[in-house]
């Protein structure tokens, strides 16, 4: 099986998209990701998978806390700078627990490092939720690719 095929199968999956975020050295770092998942309910545990090249790594191995930035259908633009897809964009963070959050977010968890674990080409950090925030909202989604159902040619 190629990768694409793999891709493409995974894409049937939809999902709500988050950014993680995290300080290190006074170095505020974000990434989008939607591998995100709630775990356990006692302790409350929620789990995150990054490639094992995204800069993201160091970040959280050395704060050993991030926060999960759950996104609304008006953030898609904070998705596309957090994947990469902008560049340059100046991004005010606020704070929350002490850990850098993405205003306006349906929700913001402050974890800490609970655990983690090499899988493959990712690393998953179980994390283990010390306080949240939750705003009403819709909800940004990814499915197939693509954001909230948006064509494209
Ligand atoms: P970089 O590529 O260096 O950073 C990401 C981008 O964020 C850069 O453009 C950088 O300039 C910007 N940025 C970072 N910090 C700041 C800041 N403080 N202020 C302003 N801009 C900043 N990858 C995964 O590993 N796991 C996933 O679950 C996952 N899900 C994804 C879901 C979607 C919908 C998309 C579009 C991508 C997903 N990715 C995922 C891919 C991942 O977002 C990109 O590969 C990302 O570029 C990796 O980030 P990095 O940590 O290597 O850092
Ligand atoms: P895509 O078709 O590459 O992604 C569809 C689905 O495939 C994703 O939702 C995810 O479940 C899976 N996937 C994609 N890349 C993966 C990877 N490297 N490891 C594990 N699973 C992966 O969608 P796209 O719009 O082309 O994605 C934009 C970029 O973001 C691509 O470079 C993609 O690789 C990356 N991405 C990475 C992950 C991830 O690492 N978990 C998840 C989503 C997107």
């Amino acid at each position: 099986m190629d990768d694409r095929m793999f891709r493409t199968a995974m894409g049937k999956f939809a999902t709500g998209v988050t950014v993680i975020a995290s300080e290190a050295n006074g170095d505020v770092h974000g990434m989008t990701a939607n591998a995100f998942m709630s775990v356990s309910l006692d302790p409350k545990l929620i789990l995150i998978s990054v490639g094992k090249n995204a800069k993201m790594n160091q970040t959280i191995q050395e704060a050993q806390k991030f926060t999960v930035n759950i996104l609304s259908d008006s953030q898609q633009e904070m998705s596309m700078i957090f994947a990469g897809q902008l560049k340059d964009r100046e991004v005010a963070f606020d704070t929350f627990e002490g850990m850098p959050v993405i205003e306006n977010s349906l929700v913001s968890l402050a974890c800490n490092v609970y655990d983690s674990h090499e899988a493959g080409d990712h690393m998953l950090y179980i994390g283990e939720v010390i306080n949240l925030s939750v705003q009403d909202g819709e909800p940004l989604t990814f499915f197939e690719g693509k954001y909230n159902n948006q064509v494209t040619s």
